[in-house]
């Protein structure tokens, strides 16, 4: 067995005895259903082989992992001109919070914040039905997977429409700004849909390969953004991927990765791996509490912070 294989499973037996797994979403009811015992690992390397761990092919939802996919497919649309519309610096506020938007005009700080997600959502959707918009989602990253049994999750789509008081807020307050240009019922049904797709961590582990390859997904040979595009995108995610606990992530993790409210974790060691990690439970500030911590043994045993061992 290799010494990744058996870092993953002491990593996958350790989550299996913890007994402080954090707490579920509960924001959001279809989430307060999921058991927070499960817990999964799975590493894609570039030679296409996927080793993993736990409950490595349970789909769950990916709630703000697929920020990252939506940007990716936003980028290739409009280019560099995306980014009259949001910003790049990290936010240090909830990943939620509308304090910021006043200060700053609606201008959200960074496309991982769900203010500046759901300003990339309203870019894909300009000139399309939210029908298409969520189907070419949806498309988009089965082609990243190379995988077309990936699904959205409509019951997490409508308790989330049901209960998005809060992001509608968002978005109204934001088109008040001029930052929006589509209704906001359309951006909003485009962003809780992308926000309810269901993966396993060992589709998501796939679906991340082109940024930990230069930006080449090495399964299917496609180049899904030019190689800068993808280190600027794993720059992101370093600086902005887990809100308010960023520094945390870095400081502990040391990749850039991007956390969802579903207990998901998309982590890139750029050149080396792409890691998908999910256990329900999440912190205070809402990142997964064994994900993270799944990530910090890794990383430390296998050698791969971005900085240095
Ligand atoms: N759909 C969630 C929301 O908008 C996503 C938040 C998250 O995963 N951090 O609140």
């Amino acid at each position: 067995m290799t010494k990744l294989q058996e870092v993953l499973d002491e990593i996958a037996l350790e989550a299996a005895s913890a007994t402080d797994r954090g707490a579920v979403a509960h924001y959001i009811p279809e989430l307060a259903k999921v058991d927070p015992a499960h817990f999964g690992i799975a590493v894609a390397l570039p030679d296409g082989q996927v080793l993993t761990a736990g409950n490595a092919e349970t789909p769950f939802s990916i709630q703000s992992v697929s920020k990252v996919f939506t940007l990716s497919l936003a980028l290739g649309k409009l280019g560099d001109s995306l980014w009259a519309r949001v910003g790049r610096e990290p936010s240090g506020n909830p990943f939620n919070s509308i304090v910021q938007l006043e200060q700053e005009k609606g201008r959200p700080r960074n496309p991982f914040i769900n203010a500046g997600a759901i300003v990339i959502a309203d870019l894909i959707l300009s000139g399309h039905q939210p029908r298409e918009a969520i189907g070419e989602i949806v498309r988009f990253i089965r082609y990243l997977a190379d995988d077309d049994t990936i699904l959205i999750d409509e019951r997490v789509a409508r308790s989330e429409t049901a209960h998005g008081d809060r992001n509608a807020s968002l978005a109204h307050f934001m088109r008040a700004f001029g930052s929006i240009d589509n209704p906001v019922d359309h951006v909003l049904g485009v962003y809780f849909h992308q926000c309810a797709i269901a993966m396993s961590c060992h589709q998501l582990a796939r679906a991340g390969l082109y940024l930990a390859s230069r930006g080449c997904n090495p399964l299917t040979g496609m180049q899904v953004v030019p190689v800068e595009r993808a280190r600027r995108i794993n720059a992101i995610m370093l600086m902005c991927g887990h809100y308010d606990g960023s520094g945390e992530f870095a400081f502990r993790v040391g990749l850039p990765g991007k956390s969802g409210v579903g207990g998901g974790i998309l982590a890139i060691a750029p050149g080396v791996a792409s890691i998908g990690v999910w256990s329900p439970g999440l912190d205070t500030v809402g990142n997964s509490k064994l994900g993270t911590a799944a990530l910090e043994q890794l990383t430390r045993r296998m050698e791969w912070s971005v900085f240095g061992a």
